[in-house]
């Protein structure tokens, strides 16, 4: 199954995709993990993204998209994929849509993961406490969610138009989101 997964920052998608990964035997590609593997080895690419990681906006779209690109390639994904954190601009929607005709492997569903905004700032001020992602500053997340509001949010309008859309409740158990997940991709897969 290829799968996008859609939610605001910390919404729960990394901890979600990680689950479906195993359970479905796919790959999980996290393209803000691709660009913190970046940034950690240091290479040009990296030094670029770091800055405007840590300040909560968008790395620029032909940067990610080669990264999406060459994790693509890779031979895991051949049993499908789960897309966390692409597409979060309708340029990505656009670009992906692209890629995927030229790769003929069209997506079979994106989910998009609901959480109150209230509920997303103290997730990630834990999160920041635990982890130290620098992203996770409180002053940070206000900034990605006003990014996710104006520019993401138009994605999952993008992907309702083409019948592929289906929201679920991200509040709750680890879990039960799980399996509010699974029940939709069933419905979707037996639709
Ligand atoms: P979250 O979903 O919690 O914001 P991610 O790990 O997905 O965390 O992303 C962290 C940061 O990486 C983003 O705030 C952004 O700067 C950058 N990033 C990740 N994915 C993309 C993307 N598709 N396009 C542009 N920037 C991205």
């Amino acid at each position: 199954m290829r799968i996008v997964l859609l939610g605001a920052p910390g919404s729960g998608k990394g901890t979600q995709a990680k689950r479906l990964k195993v359970e479905l035997g796919i790959a999980h590609i996290s393209t803000g993990d691709l660009l913190r593997a970046a940034v950690k080895a240091g290479s040009p690419l990296g030094l670029k993204a770091k800055a405007v990681m840590e300040a909560g906006q968008l790395v620029s779209d032909d940067i990610v998209l080669g990264l999406l690109e060459e994790r693509l390639a890779r031979p895991d994904t051949s049993q499908g994929f789960i897309l966390d954190g692409y597409p979060r601009n309708l340029a990505q929607a656009a670009a992906l849509d692209a890629l995927l005709v030229r790769l003929d492997q069209p997506l079979d569903a994106v989910v998009k993961l609901d959480v109150p905004d209230a509920d997303i700032i103290e997730r990630c001020k834990i999160r920041f406490e635990q982890e130290h992602r620098a992203d996770d500053n409180p002053e940070t997340v206000r900034k990605r969610l006003a990014v996710y509001a104006a520019q993401t949010a138009p994605v999952a309008d993008f992907y309702a138009g083409r019948g592929l859309l289906t929201a679920i409740d991200g509040v709750g158990g680890i879990e039960v989101i799980g399996e509010r997940l699974l029940a939709a991709l069933r419905t979707r897969a037996n639709a």
